[in-house]
């Protein structure tokens, strides 16, 4: 049978990340035996908080850390609100209304009424539960995970969330290019993939066959894949322009695979906009199946991640983990995974992603090359263990009274530098 996450334990690990890396990590997780770390986030599914959430705590579980998850419950204009918070926290305009202002935080309190939040550590993510805090009679550190570029917000937005943020204990952000002028100190873990999940774990050929056999993906003509959610800032409409314009000298169909979060209210009104594309050339799917996004990843001759704003990107990372040749928008987490020309491509312009898909297509060895870089790069940088080891770090940090030993932290700002600076040149 095969090793999927439920059944997942840090051993699992060695023949990946060897066995001195598997000691140590359970050797730091021994001093935190038994220590309640609660998430908060505000969706079980869609997204790459949830697909990191989903494994993270029960691999965390198994090295003795008492993790839990909790999800805010929100009302659809809530995830309207915060949808839009979210597209200012990356540089769009928003009106904020004092009526914006108003769900937003009345929803928190009405969450923060209900949550029973008993924990040695909370960790919140993302803007949705930010305001969280602020009703909490606290008797443990707060750590703000936010997984939003935050390089260029809009000021009106971080002015007002500023005042939530500085309350927390510290914040850790996906990059240093994220760092923010803030009270509580600032910390950067990258995120990562869990290799055994269903969507990573290996596939045979017969599997990958059925499960495009089974969405009536035909096989006749190279695939140009996107997995990605519904959301104009993974800009599908670039996507569907690169692949035209590569279509002129190489032929191809595109797969246009996303999903919907619950906390995401746009994603409908995107995906909509792409059916007047659909044709035998460019399929657009919607469902819910971790073995199609395996499957489709590991079968596509190219994948695409043609961001404008990524966090991190974990679908790249996803692909690159199954030896895929990515070609990646010019952008946040994407530049700190893809070294252009050595491990996939990175490009600015549907023109640019054109050119690169042409030329992978009409390169069997470049595009095997490629991917094998791009499967060492994750197995080196961005596994599941690497994340939780920093974050054991992080939680050790925490002192009595809740501040942060900066001499420990200071060793964690530079595991997470050497980490960010490790994409092969
Ligand atoms: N995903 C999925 N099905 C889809 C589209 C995306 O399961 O149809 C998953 C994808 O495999 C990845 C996550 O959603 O695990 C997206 O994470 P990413 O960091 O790339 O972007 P986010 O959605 O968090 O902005």
């Amino acid at each position: 049978m095969k090793k999927h996450s439920w059944l997942v334990n840090i051993e699992d690990y060695a023949p990946l990340i060897g066995e001195e890396a598997v000691e140590r990590i359970m050797r730091k997780a021994q001093r935190l035996r038994g220590l309640r770390v609660v998430h908060i986030s505000s969706t079980f599914y869609g997204g790459g908080v949830a697909e990191m959430l989903s494994s993270a705590t029960l691999l965390a579980r198994s090295l003795g850390i008492r993790a839990d998850w909790r999800l805010i419950q929100g009302s659809p204009d809530f995830f309207s609100v915060t949808k839009k918070i979210h597209n200012a926290l990356q540089g769009a305009k928003i009106n904020l209304t004092d009526l914006k202002k108003e769900i937003y935080e009345t929803i928190n309190l009405q969450n923060a009424m209900r949550m029973d939040l008993e924990a040695d550590i909370v960790v919140v993510h993302d803007p949705q539960p930010l305001p969280l805090i602020i009703h909490e009679r606290r008797t443990s550190p707060w750590v703000w995970r936010c997984h939003v570029d935050l390089s260029d917000p809009n000021p009106q937005i971080w002015n007002y969330l500023r005042e939530f943020v500085d309350q927390y204990d510290a914040v850790v952000l996906s990059l240093p290019e994220y760092a923010r002028e803030l009270k509580p100190p600032q910390v950067f873990i990258m995120p990562a993939i869990d290799p055994f999940s269903i969507k990573n774990a290996e596939m045979s050929k017969a599997e990958i066959a059925d499960r495009l056999e089974h969405y009536g993906i035909p096989n006749n003509l190279p695939i140009v894949a996107q997995v990605s959610r519904f959301d104009r800032w993974k800009d599908p409409q670039g996507v569907i322009d690169a692949v035209g314009l590569a279509r002129e000298h190489a032929d191809c169909r595109l797969v246009l695979l996303g999903n919907i979060a619950t906390d995401d209210p746009e994603g409908q009104e995107v995906f909509e906009s792409l059916l007047r594309y659909k044709c035998e050339q460019i399929q657009i799917l919607t469902v819910e199946d971790s073995a199609l996004v395996n499957a489709i990843q590991r079968h596509a001759a190219v994948i695409l991640q043609k961001s404008i704003r990524e966090g991190f990107g974990l679908t790249a990372t996803e692909a690159m983990w199954k030896g895929a040749a990515v070609i990646a928008g010019h952008c946040g987490g994407l530049k700190h995974q893809i070294k252009d020309g050595v491990n996939g491509f990175l490009v600015s312009s549907p023109e640019e992603a054109a050119d690169r898909i042409v030329r992978l297509l009409q390169d069997d060895k470049l595009r095997k090359e490629m991917g094998a870089k791009a499967q060492t790069t994750v197995r080196q940088h961005f596994l599941l263990t690497r994340k939780i080891e920093q974050y054991l770090d992080l939680f050790s940090a925490f002192e009595s009274n809740f501040t942060v030993n900066q001499q420990r932290l200071t060793a964690l700002r530079v595991t997470a530098r050497s980490d960010s600076a490790a994409v092969p040149r």
